[in-house]
């Protein structure tokens, strides 16, 4: 028996090959728990047999550990596999896609049926969700099924020995997809000439709509600072770093700064986008004054074969649509939308029919935390202790996924997106059907977020009133700390700390600064950050100067010179009043305790970020101007809630004193202070020492590892999300887990 990461990542013909070279006899079989294999054959034989597994596992695949014990079996007279017989056992088939393996970039220059081919794959590689139709996972249900295997792919396809034995897209240069390359002046249709054409364009300084395995993408030189603006404007999106695809690691090393840790992540089959610090600018235009780059290496066999004719060492890559609609997949949508932005086009024949965009990752405290789960990930499901089968949750608004149970894995979507875009919300009910086909899922109960106007929460009221299927409301940010939970298996009371921007209250509040005493069935609010006035509600979040008026306000009131801070200087008086009445006046000013917003107030006074243009923009830019190394912190009290007068004093005192790095640094740690005082106060009334720390905040890197540095210096034990988001895209694990916990 071998358990641990060992489904659809072509292990059971790489056993086949393993038994065929020590002539064994037996059979290979998927089963919920892991691959069983069973061999007929002396004791050593069966060791060695054992050992070259170990030793030559597929590249994406992880052994956590390989079992060999001795049984009376039947005879064989040859090695098979057998198929799945339940569906349960056919899920965990469905691998995430795959980067292209080095075997498949050496058929590419040694092959002559795939000299350049650019589908080239095996069972250790290639596409497979974004593919995929329905179960069992066979060609015939992926959108390979419109491409007839030649007479080689089918000798190869069908040769037990081969790499490319029941490799189900398996194709080459006579039998597979072809790209096609398009601009207003002329089509082109072979690959070579493609090559050429392309790099000529991003030589050029234009920009190419490029089809990748989940989506369509926009490329341009990060070199070139004219084109990534022209990008950027026709993009219409604001200031929000690009993700750059760099040629190879030495030419990623040479503009971010990489530790092993974060080159084993970059490297990896997934090939996630990582956020690394950066070591020499791109274009300035790349990431905006924020000093993290968002890398990643080549992973289609056509980025490979691009960066041999490209001179440029790293291309922006980003998603081809319009800020905040989801990735597009569909090609005539595409050729229609992507012809206007970009000025050529590079397709292929072959339908894309799970859209993914590519993951975003971090490495926080040496550990793998992901931003967004999508290619690479998706749909991998989460390992729990308890069953959800039956169980649709579905999620936050922002930064939406879904979450589906089997038995006790939990099949999370693909990042799906804000789903007050009316795309993203399509997008997400079409990825709902296609999930329930796919896996053929039917929910009997349905878990939502509490806040009443997420449009989620209305889809899930549908299922509730038109299926009559139970509905379980759960709070936004006992869900984050449940997804930690759910994570780590754990299954008792536990200190939850969730820093979140903004999630629904159960006092009809807008929280995001709880501290909670929580299991999986229930919380209780211990401690929050103080309430402070939203003036203008959410156009507060997107002002992050209104914040800082508010705090200041709440702790000084008119005592404060407002024109002495410069961030206000920049504020119409109009504006400022109009604010200053909203909050003597408590009109359209909701409460929050949201962290997100004192980070927002502090950004804003350091005059970082007076006005954000992306989600997040106020705490990344504050996080980014840290390059120091202090320990000193604010003061603040915790006695009653968590208040921050002395706090926000401290720091307008500190403006004419201190380097804005040192504030923010000081900042930084005093709410990791906070996070370690009043976990403190909780494990004196409680005697808990398990911490959880889930939600959004918590991707600020120097606030998570300052925080599990003082925690665990303190005698906890700290957790925190690394398999799926702890910000929104993680919600629907939380969901699902409370769901399934309170209908028993
Ligand atoms: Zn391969
Ligand atoms: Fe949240």
């Amino acid at each position: 028996m071998i358990k641990g990461l060992v489904q659809g990542v072509g292990f059971r013909p790489f056993i086949c090959r393993m038994a065929s070279k020590h002539g064994l006899f037996g059979e290979v079989d998927n089963r919920s728990d892991g691959v069983s294999v069973i061999v007929q054959g002396d004791l050593k034989t069966v060791d060695l047999f054992g050992d070259d597994i170990l030793q030559y596992a597929p590249p994406a695949s992880q052994i956590k550990s390989l079992e060999i014990r001795s049984a009376q079996i039947d005879n064989y007279n040859n090695f098979r596999i057998t198929s799945s017989k339940t569906i349960e056992n056919q899920i965990t088939e469905i691998s995430p896609d795959i980067a292209v393996c080095a075997d498949c970039l050496e058929d590419m220059e040694s092959d002559p049926e795939r000299i350049d081919y650019p589908f080239v794959n095996c069972t250790n590689c290639g596409p497979r969700f974004t593919i995929i139709e329905g179960l069992p996972y066979d060609r015939p249900k992926t959108t390979m099924k419109s491409f007839r295997k030649c007479g080689n792919c089918d000798n190869e396809y069908n040769n037990i020995l081969d790499r490319r034995f029941h490799a189900q897209p398996i194709a080459c240069n006579s039998c597979g997809p072809v790209y096609r390359y398009k601009d207003a002046l002329r089509s082109l249709n072979n690959i070579t000439l493609i090559l050429r054409e392309v790099s000529l364009q991003i030589a050029a300084g234009k920009t190419v709509a490029i089809k990748g395995l989940g989506g369509y993408h926009l490329m341009c030189d990060a070199l070139n600072d004219d084109v990534v603006n022209t990008m950027r404007q026709k993009k219409q999106r604001d200031s929000k770093p690009f993700a750059v695809m760099f040629r190879d690691i030495t030419a990623a090393k040479k503009y971010c700064f990489i530790d092993e840790t974060e080159e084993e992540e970059i490297k990896s089959w997934r090939r996630p986008i990582l956020i690394l610090k950066q070591k020499k600018i791109l274009s300035p235009s790349v990431s905006n004054g924020i000093h993290t780059i968002g890398a990643m290496l080549p992973y289609m066999p056509v980025h490979y074969l691009l960066f041999k004719s490209l001179k440029t060492p790293a291309v922006v890559l980003t998603s081809g649509n319009l800020s905040d609609e989801p990735i597009i997949c569909d090609d005539h949508m595409a050729e229609k939308q992507l012809l206007s932005v970009a000025d050529s086009f590079l397709s292929y024949n072959r339908q894309i029919l799970n859209r993914a965009d590519d993951s975003v990752i971090r490495i926080i405290n040496r550990e793998t935390t992901i931003f967004r789960r999508s290619r690479g990930f998706v749909p991998q499901p989460v390992d729990l202790k308890f069953s959800v089968d039956g169980i649709l949750a579905l999620g936050a608004e922002q930064k939406n996924s879904f979450c589906i149970g089997k038995g006790y894995q939990a099949v999370m979507s693909q990042y799906i997106g804000d789903l007050k875009n009316p795309a993203t919300y399509n997008f997400f009910i079409e990825t709902i059907d296609r999930f329930s086909d796919i896996f053929r899922f039917r929910p009997e109960l349905i878990a939502c977020d509490l806040h009443p106007q997420y449009l989620s929460t209305h889809y899930a009221e549908l299922f509730e009133n038109e299926l009559n299927i139970p509905l379980i409301r759960v709070q936004h940010h006992h869900a984050h700390i449940a997804s930690c939970m759910a994570e780590h298996g754990l299954d008792e009371s536990v200190i939850g700390v969730s820093l979140d921007g903004t999630g629904f209250g159960s006092d009809g509040n807008i929280w995001g600064g709880e501290f909670m005493i929580a299991d999986l069935k229930e919380s209780t609010r211990f401690k929050h950050f103080d309430y402070v006035p939203m003036p203008g509600g959410e156009k507060a979040v997107d002002e992050p100067w209104r914040m800082a008026y508010s705090y200041i306000f709440k702790y000084s009131g008119d005592i404060f010179d407002y024109e002495s801070l410069s961030v206000f200087n920049s504020i119409e008086t109009k504006k400022l009043s109009m604010i200053k009445e909203m909050l003597v006046k408590k009109i359209n000013a909701p409460l929050t305790s949201g962290a997100g917003r004192l980070f927002d107030a502090v950004s804003a006074i350091l005059g970082l970020c007076p006005e954000a243009t992306f989600d997040s923009e106020a705490p990344m830019r504050l996080e980014s101007v840290i390059d120091c190394e202090t320990t000193d912190f604010y003061p603040f009290q915790a006695d009653t809630n968590i208040v921050f007068a002395e706090t926000i004093k401290a720091i307008i005192d500190d403006l004419h004193k201190q380097k804005i790095s040192v504030i923010s640094a000081k900042f930084h740690n005093t709410i990791a202070r906070v996070i370690l005082e009043v976990s403190q106060q909780i494990r004196k009334v409680t005697s808990l020492k398990k911490v959880i720390l889930s939600g959004g905040v918590f991707q600020n890197k120097y606030l998570l590892e300052k925080s599990l540095y003082l925690l665990k210096l303190n005698g906890f034990k700290v957790f925190t999300n690394h398999l799926v988001p702890s910000n929104d895209g993680g919600i629907s694990l939380g969901q699902i887990s409370i769901a399934s916990k309170i209908k028993r």
